[in-house]
């Protein structure tokens, strides 16, 4: 009899995870336990609340907020945050926000060599990953160092109670896009793949749930566990086609980052789908459809996600720059990178059209 289990590689990330309902609450106990003292609260103007409320329970542990975390994590902006964790003599980092705060929390750790605690709102997995993109003059680079992972992730299914239901669909979608490509990631291992379709299955039930009731706890604690599952996939897994088009795409024309992984992953699936069977069979498990790409599409419609690129404003002229860029450096992907049929994809998705398999 042969097994179905290929040789692999795992390597698990030294982090620690608390996950649960208020547990917002073991936030001072959680910085203690990292030996800080002087904590800097971080997060972005429109979270400026949520980072009081932890800042209150970090009490006497608390030394100041930074409240002008941005997208894409400008340098400029972290240059202005790491002169007042030197003034302030800041010894740790708490972010509480989504991938742009997670992202600022790990510019600053990088630069000092803090200890950091991200506490995420959103789904986008950012606290479970060594990556950091940054911007600097237009230009985003992105490195990966295991110093760059956050210590210390405090998972608060209340603080997203609050995340309005179309960030919640994208954000969901965006999640699920790393379960997809940790499926068919050329370095996955059995334990990524019962991640991703855990993760990818939490997710695919609870959108619908939180689109109808966005204060619905049930469906609000399995999305989060599922986006957990999924930051962890993407985490430890080399991504393909879908984030590089997604990188190529958001950089190029700047265009939100959720919202663009939402509306190329019904495409990008059907590009790579018939390399991908053992993938694309986890995924219909974890779908209750055998059609992936097309049930994505389905998906994101009824969650009311806008599908076409072009409303997102990339411009036509971008189809042809974007496929280009798309493959000019050799990068993991189950099928072959051919530039006609990448031109066509990316096509579909300015129009927002159904992915054609
Ligand atoms: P975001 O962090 O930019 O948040 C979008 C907006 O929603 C912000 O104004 C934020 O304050 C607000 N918000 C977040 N949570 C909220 C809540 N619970 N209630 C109300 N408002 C809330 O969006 P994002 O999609 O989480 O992150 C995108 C950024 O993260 C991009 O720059 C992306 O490149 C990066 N990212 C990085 C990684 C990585 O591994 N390095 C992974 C995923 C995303």
């Amino acid at each position: 009899m042969s097994s179905a289990i290929r040789p692999f590689v795992y390597e698990a990330l030294p982090y620690r995870v608390i996950f649960g309902q208020d547990t917002l609450a073991s936030l001072r106990e959680e910085a203690a336990r990292l030996g800080i003292r002087r904590a800097l609260v971080l997060t972005t103007p429109q979270q400026v609340e949520q980072g009081h409320v932890a800042g209150r329970h970090l009490g006497d542990l608390l030394a100041g907020q930074f409240s002008e975390a941005q997208m894409h994590t400008p340098v400029a902006v972290t240059e202005r945050a790491l002169a007042q964790v030197i003034g302030q003599d800041i010894d740790g980092l708490v972010a509480i926000g989504g991938g742009s705060t997670i992202g600022l929390g790990k510019a600053l750790s990088l630069r000092s060599g803090l200890p950091q605690i991200a506490v995420p709102t959103t789904y986008a997995g950012s606290e479970m990953t060594p990556i950091l993109g940054e911007t600097s003059e237009g230009i985003k680079t992105t490195k990966r160092q295991p110093e760059i992972l956050p210590d210390t992730i405090i998972y608060d299914v209340r603080l997203t109670l609050g995340l309005p239901v179309p960030m919640s669909a994208t954000s969901g979608m965006n999640a699920i896009a790393h379960a997809v490509e940790a499926l068919y990631a050329p370095d996955t291992n059995p334990i990524i793949s019962m991640m991703a379709e855990s993760g990818a299955a939490a997710l695919v039930r609870a959108l619908p749930v939180i689109r109808d009731d966005a204060r619905n706890l049930a469906a609000r604690t399995d999305a989060l566990y599922g986006a957990w599952l999924c930051g962890a996939c993407l985490g430890v897994v080399t991504m393909s086609l879908h984030h590089k088009l997604c990188h190529v795409l958001g950089g190029s024309f700047d265009l939100p980052h959720s919202e663009t992984h939402s509306a190329v992953l019904p495409h990008a699936v059907a590009y790579n789908a018939p390399a991908a069977p053992e993938a694309m069979a986890r995924m219909a498990r974890a779908m209750g459809t055998e059609d992936v790409a097309g049930g994505l599409y389905d998906l994101a419609k009824s969650l009311g996600i806008r599908m076409d690129l072009a409303g997102l404003g990339m411009p036509e002229t971008g189809i042809d720059r974007a496929a280009d860029i798309a493959v000019q450096n050799p990068y993991a992907n189950p099928r072959p990178i051919e530039r006609e049929a990448i031109r066509a994809l990316i096509a579909r998705a300015y129009r927002g059209d159904r992915p054609q398999s």
